[in-house]
């Protein structure tokens, strides 16, 4: 065990989520001496498990949370101009059911959701007729409306660029243990992968451990705190392209609960989500046979498609750190945040609870407010790979033609302006290196080890890339082998002596 202990932080911020990640990226963009540390990789827990939209929350006027929808719209434009490369537009098809509300009522609720906050990028809503889509015949009329969506861990990967870039010191794989203050500092333990021990000062800290908020206080700070979290856990599956338009649906049980299937990665559908409570450890969420029944008789019900288990090629669940709000139930409980600030003579502790993944940014700046930090600076300023999704891919597939179009479209949708990085000395097919399948070839995944803080295997398959969704399980293990001789190129080669 070795013990070190460096300068001071001004602020170190616990949890590597899309909050976490924010925060860091916000504070190191005003020259705040920031440290996060993050316990397993960046962005995966509840940020990569969401329904991937930045979107108001049309369901949230049904409990006329109409603050929160306005905000959360608001960002939904802010993020398309930060990060055009990966946000973007989704339309959104709602069949009408009579016996669930009345047309007028869904209108004036569109009606709210497309001017709450007038949006410079989204089309407009509109009533659609039905009959010339994969929904059964009998749903014969309906509404469209606009959100967007993203790939909820690939934003936080982003987020990681902008705040090393402005300064931040990021670590993955580092829990923090313990945390006290002594002498006018947070005194943080932190526990490395390789199980080794250190020691950092901070004036301030974050906790922004999304699901593990309070117990992060009680037990790793020995602190009180009057707020609790509900832990709810949704689920998804993953099938085959269920349906040929480019369009996503959203359905709503005869309990008012929502659920949306997504067109996804071009060849499969995504279909989420549930609400259980969850006892345990947020890692530990798994999808529960009830929720994989509920959400099959879904598609039977609007798809009339009966699907089996064998259908579903992937599934995931992640925990919704909720607010505890006594006598509502989990639908009808805030999805927005609250922000706790607690300060102890000069030393400031800030607890996030709650919270969206589309709400990160305003998220970030009102907790830089609340420790006294007011001019803002991250609505305006786009991240530095931004770029047009359409021109960037119609270039890129003009200059490395050998590239194929999905593969080409896949890496501007994720790296923006980096793909170029990634391809830069590719001339021809051969310099994309060892082909593993699904369009993932060794160039990028040795900029994932050398760039992106990728030590696992799974965090390029099914995190950084989701390439490993459409890999058999044999080019699933060959990678691994393959990535082990990678990361550890040493281990590898063979001796001078043994090769002599
Ligand atoms: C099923 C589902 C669907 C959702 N869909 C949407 C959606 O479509 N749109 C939307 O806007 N929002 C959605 N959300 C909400 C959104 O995903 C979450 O609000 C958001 O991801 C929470 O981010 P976070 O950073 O607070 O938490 P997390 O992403 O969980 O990050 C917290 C991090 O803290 C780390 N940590 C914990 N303890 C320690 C420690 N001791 N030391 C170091 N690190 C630690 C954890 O490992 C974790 O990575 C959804 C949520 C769920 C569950």
């Amino acid at each position: 065990m070795t013990t070190k202990t460096i300068k001071p932080y001004d602020l170190a911020i616990i949890g590597g989520g899309i909050n976490g990640m924010a925060i860091a990226r916000d504070a190191a963009g005003r020259g705040i001496k920031t440290f996060l540390c993050e316990k397993d990789d960046f962005g995966s827990a509840t940020s990569a498990w969401s329904s991937k939209m930045i979107h108001g929350g049309l369901r949230y006027l049904e409990f006329y949370e109409f603050s929160l929808v306005r905000k959360a719209l608001k960002e939904r434009d802010i993020l398309m101009k930060l990060a055009p490369h990966m946000v973007h537009e989704q339309r959104f098809i709602l069949p009408h059911l009579e016996h669930l509300r009345p047309k007028w009522l869904i209108k004036m609720g569109l009606f709210l959701y497309d001017n709450l906050y007038k949006s410079q990028f989204m089309k407009k809503s509109s009533a659609v007729e039905l009959k010339n889509l994969s929904i059964k015949p009998s749903f014969k009329d309906g509404f469209e409306y606009s959100d967007a969506v993203v790939d909820d861990h690939r934003l936080v990967i982003e987020l990681a660029h902008e705040a090393k870039r402005k300064g931040a010191e990021l670590h993955n794989y580092t829990a923090c243990e313990k945390v006290e203050l002594k002498e006018g500092l947070w005194h943080i333990t932190l526990r490395t992968a390789d199980g080794k021990t250190k020691l950092i000062c901070a004036k301030d800290i974050v906790n922004a451990t999304g699901p593990w908020a309070e117990k992060f206080m009680k037990e790793h700070m020995h602190l009180n705190t009057n707020k609790s979290l509900r832990l709810v856990k949704g689920s998804h599956i993953v099938i085959p392209k269920l349906y040929g338009e480019n369009k996503a649906y959203t359905f709503q049980d005869e309990n008012g609960r929502v659920v949306f299937t997504f067109p996804y990665l071009n060849d499969y559908t995504l279909i989420g989500t549930t609400e259980e409570e969850h006892k345990g450890d947020p890692n530990d969420a798994t999808i529960s046979t009830e929720e994989t029944i509920y959400l099959k008789s879904i598609i039977s019900e609007y798809f009339g498609k009966n699907l089996t288990n064998d259908d579903i090629v992937w599934h995931y669940s992640g925990v919704r750190p909720l607010i505890e709000e006594t006598g509502k139930d989990n639908r009808q409980t805030t999805r927005d945040y609250s922000i706790e600030h607690l300060q102890y003579g000069n030393n400031t502790l800030i607890n996030i609870w709650g919270g969206k993944l589309t709400t990160h940014r305003v998220l970030a700046e009102d907790v830089l407010k609340s420790l006294d930090y007011h001019k803002t600076w991250t609505a305006t300023e786009p991240f530095a790979n931004a770029v047009n999704f359409k021109h960037f891919a119609h270039g890129l597939i003009n200059e490395y033609p050998f590239l194929d179009e999905t593969t080409a479209k896949r890496l501007v949708k994720s790296y923006g302006k980096r793909s170029l990085d990634i391809l830069k000395d590719c001339k021809k097919d051969k310099d994309l290196g060892k082909h593993y399948g699904n369009g993932l070839y060794e160039i990028e995944v040795k900029y994932l080890i050398n760039h992106e803080w990728v030590k696992k295997p799974e965090s390029v398959l099914l995190f950084r890339t989701k390439c490993g969704i459409g890999m058999t399980s044999s080019q699933i293990e060959e990678f691994q082998t393959a990535f082990e001789a990678l990361i550890n190129p040493q281990k590898e080669k063979p001796s001078a002596e043994n090769s002599a």
